[in-house]
Parts: structure tokens; sequence; C-alpha cells
């Protein structure tokens, strides 16, 4: 039987793989864990297999887990890739780490509000829709800057790049013209932010483009803790 232990490794050298091939280090590289609906015996049989970073979707769930784990396992590094009301936002600003789904001025402001005093910045990322897909989440690239100055001057925010969840498409060429436009928006935003060094992009279906395209976070689900009921 595959264990969540095998599977991490597995991940682990397929990002390493991906990484070579294109003469890139595979430590810019993170392997993000997304644990969204899986018990917390699964977060830590991955934890005890070396895995920190994990990723949850729901705020609730998130939540409960995050206070679950915090005692024995306080060092685990806890990123939200869901969608978020500005309602909620107050959750994700007490018990997060990172915030990958940044769309709105609004809730930038919020999450800044909200956040402990006696946290370190939340780290967040842009979420940008490189498809221009009404139904999808983000900001259009036109949009990035403008977001991207404001989050720069709230203090309790620090600006770390863009996530985005390209076109899902058996078309490469369109893969690849989303990844590499990506890859230009995040190089410009780099340019001017020194705080930038985080580009959220690549699952596991399209991970070897994703880091041939200079994706340094990767988001792998199924591929660690198997299909979501
Ligand atoms: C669920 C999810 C993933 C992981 O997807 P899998 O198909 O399970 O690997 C990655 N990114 C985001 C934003 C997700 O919601």
């Amino acid at each position: 039987m595959t264990t969540i232990a095998d599977r991490i490794s597995i991940a682990q050298s397929q990002i390493a793989q991906a990484a070579q091939n294109c003469s890139r280090n595979s430590e810019e590289v993170t392997l993000l864990a997304v644990s969204k609906t899986k018990p917390i015996a699964d977060i830590i049989a991955a934890y005890q297999a070396g895995q920190r970073c994990f990723g949850e979707n729901y705020v609730q769930e998130g939540e409960e887990k995050v206070i679950a784990l915090k005692q024995d396992y306080n060092d685990i590094e806890w990123h939200f890739i869901g969608p978020l009301q500005s309602n909620k936002s107050r959750i994700i600003a007490e018990h997060f780490d990172w915030m990958h789904t940044l769309s709105r001025d609004k809730i930038a402001k919020r999450l800044n509000e909200q956040r402990p005093k006696d946290k370190s910045p939340l780290q967040v990322c842009i979420q940008v829709n490189i498809s221009n897909e009404a139904s999808k989440s983000g900001v259009s690239p036109e949009e990035v800057n403008q977001l991207a100055q404001t989050i720069d001057e709230l203090p309790h925010l620090t600006l770390r790049g863009l996530m985005a969840i390209p076109t899902a498409t058996e078309d490469v060429n369109l893969q690849r013209r989303e990844f590499a436009q990506l890859e230009n928006l995040y190089l410009e935003l780099k340019q001017q932010y020194h705080s930038v060094d985080t580009l959220s992009m690549g699952m596991s279906s399209d991970l070897a483009i994703a880091i041939e395209h200079g994706s340094t976070m990767v988001r792998i689900g199924t591929g660690i803790f198997g299909s979501r009921a």
C-alpha cells in the first residue's frame, strides 16, 4: 500500500525532476500539501514525513484544524487557498500564516486591521484570473498593480507574490501561454517589491510546466492524500 509518506516523497522527486529539466534548483520550489476535507490524522502523517506547509480551502474547517494542531505541531505553516468572503476574514487573520487568494482592496484592509499585533504580518499572494473567465475569482492582470500597492502600504500584511489556477485544459499551448503570462506578471511585480518571492501555481497535472515557468510553490492535494469524497 502506498502511504502518505510515500506520496510526499514521490511529489518531491517530481518537483526535483521538473526543476532539473529546466536547470532550476529544486529548493526554490515549495511543496504545499492541500489537506482540505482530509482528517487531522492525515495531516499528522504528512507532518511525520517531514511536510510542514499545508493548504486549506474552507474557513471553518481550516480554523478547526489550526486550533487542534497548534499546540503539538506549532511549526506547521498554514496557507489559506480558498475563496474568502469579507465577513470571514477575521478567522484567516487570526489563524493562518499565508493567504493566497487575495483579490479585493476591502479584504486586504480588513485582514490588516484584524491581524493580531503579536503575530508576524500575514503573508499574502494576489490571486490572478489569468483566463479572464467570469466564473473564476481573482483580479485581472491589469488590476495587479493597484492591489499590490494597497497591500504594500498595509503594515500587517506582507506582499509575497501571485497565485493562479490556470484553465484546466488538455491544450498544452493554451496552458503554456497562461503560465508564461503569469511568469511575466510575477517578474514585473518582483522588480517593484523586494518582498515578492512567491509564484503559487501548478498542481499535480501541470507541475512540470508550472516549474518551467518559474513557479515557487506547487499545491498538491489528491496526489498526497488521495481523492476526496
Ligand atoms: C484543491 C486545490 C488544490 C489541490 O488540488 P488536487 O487536485 O487535489 O491536487 C490546489 N489548489 C487549490 C486552489 C485547490 O483548491
